[in-house]
């Protein structure tokens, strides 16, 4: 039986549902009057439940294609300004017991070296991240209890907050680790993380069974509650996401929605965040043996989508995607990138960029500094902020500011600042000049003067070495 309240994997992802919502999305896909009401719904920036917004995903009507994208962009600008928030993976260990079918640390995989980093090499990977310029990580690491256990995903953590080379902080890690047990959240919470990522890959469950055939991650339901686990142990950002290209993408789409309605109705608070990986090719990994991908016009449709549906959750892009497509999906809802990332183990000390132990191909091969300078020159604020869950701004309490809106007042003004201290300490040249040049215009876009005159004041003293400064 279907119940976002029940804390029943199979009750609140419920095959039943999303079969019965694909059915009435294909028998109302081609209703205008309510296709038009649903739209009219998503205006009021509320949102939309899964069975609304997969009559939308069905609708095949150009000219509603076309003012869905409008209302996404919309959205987007109200929610989220101009600021696109800037990340990087740091891959500690590709060791993993999982059987992934789709995943090159799969065990079986004998082709791909294996290696962890120790503590000295997350050192040396962290100044070369922080000599780029990043402030927010997001670790990654394959499931292993003997090679990778929760001590040593605490103590990379401990040693990545510990750096401080020159003017570098990494000053939020997000944690992007096998679904685990409540202690182990607790755990995480504990060295302070902020946001725990797991992708649920797919919501199906035949189909999960059977890209997972061996391992723990086995366990479809285990993995699917395992948000719930985390909000248990206390963390209370967490980003959720589907592996695009596995399975169907209207039954992918609808889990996603009714995910987050579950965390919404049982914690009081949704995702943070929602990642919208595709299947890529890699070591010993064919992506065209997944036959449902993903066509690029119907991944943007499904960015615009999820951005209407869930308007206060971030949405976090990847290099798994190209220029071209960052550039189009950027505008429709994705509100954080990562840029300049390696997705080897230890790929950031390396001059070259390597590929033997890399998790998948990256597709913009730009450096951090090109991205920043692209993003300026496409009209973006490139945002290295992290003060909102330094300051305890998580969980409901960071939803309830953004459903108000007021969270722009701290978003706008620290984007502007920490963007500043990217450009004194890290940009090129041509960087720098354009950074510069936008921090002027995006002081006269805030309201109040005096919010306008301590910006100014910020900005000199970090301009005369002051660092870390933020609203
Ligand atoms: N090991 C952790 C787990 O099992 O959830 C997470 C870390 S894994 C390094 C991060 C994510 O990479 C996976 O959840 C999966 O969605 C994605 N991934 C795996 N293989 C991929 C591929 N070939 N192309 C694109 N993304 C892939």
């Amino acid at each position: 039986m279907y119940s976002p309240k029940s804390m029943k994997a199979e009750e609140f992802i419920n095959d039943k549902e999303i079969k019965e919502t694909l059915k009435y999305a294909d028998e109302n896909k081609d209703n205008i009057k309510l296709v038009n009401d649903i739209i009219k719904k998503a205006k009021l920036r509320k949102g939309l439940n899964h069975r609304e917004a997969s009559v939308l995903l069905a609708c095949g009507n150009k000219e509603k294609i076309n003012e869905i994208y409008e209302l996404a962009e919309q959205i987007k600008k109200d929610f989220y300004g101009n600021r696109i928030v800037m990340f990087a993976p740091l891959y500690l260990s590709n060791y993993c017991v999982n059987g992934c079918l789709y995943c090159p640390y799969h065990f079986k995989n004998i082709k791909i070296p294996r290696k962890k980093l120790t503590q000295e090499e997350i050192k040396k990977e962290v100044i070369a991240l922080q000599d780029m310029g990043h402030k927010r990580l997001a670790v990654e690491a394959g499931e292993d209890p003997i090679n990778n256990p929760i001590e040593y995903i605490l103590e990379s953590i401990k040693t990545i907050y510990s750096i401080k080379h020159k003017n570098g902080a990494i000053r939020r890690v997000n944690v992007n680790i096998a679904a685990t047990t409540v202690e182990n959240y607790k755990k995480l919470k504990e060295v302070g993380i902020g946001t725990y990522i797991l992708f649920q890959e797919t919501y199906d469950k035949v189909s999960y069974e059977r890209l997972h055939p061996t391992g723990p991650k086995h366990d479809y339901i285990y993995h699917t509650e395992a948000m719930d686990r985390a909000m248990e142990g206390g963390i209370d950002d967490v980003g959720i996401g589907v592996l695009f290209g596995l399975d169907k993408y209207r039954y992918e789409f609808t889990g996603l929605l009714m995910h987050a309605e579950h965390l919404e109705a049982v914690h009081g608070v949704g995702p943070h965040t929602i990642s919208v990986p595709r299947v890529k090719k890699a070591n010993d990994i064919d992506p065209t043996e997944f036959d449902n991908s993903l066509s690029d016009e119907m991944f943007c449709k499904i960015v615009a989508l999820i951005r209407i549906a869930v308007p206060y959750t971030g949405m976090i892009i990847s290099t798994r995607e190209n220029q071209e497509i960052r550039e189009k999906i950027i505008k429709l809802g994705i509100s954080q990138i990562s840029g300049g990332s390696r997705t080897s183990v230890g790929g950031y000390t390396l001059k070259e960029r390597p590929h033997d132990t890399e998790q998948f191909d990256v597709s913009d091969n730009r450096t951090l500094d090109e991205v920043v300078n692209w993003l300026m020159k496409s009209g973006y604020i490139p945002s290295f902020c992290t003060a909102c869950y330094r300051e305890g701004r998580t969980g409901d309490r960071f939803m309830a500011l953004c459903k108000s809106g007021q969270i722009q007042n701290c978003c706008h003004p620290n984007a502007i600042m920490t963007l500043k201290e990217y450009l004194v300490d890290y940009a090129s040249e041509d960087t720098k000049k354009i950074g510069n040049e936008l921090i002027e215009k995006e002081i006269e876009n805030i309201g109040k003067d005096s919010i306008k005159d301590l910006v100014r004041e910020q900005l000199s003293k970090i301009e005369n070495g002051t660092r870390d400064l933020y609203f």
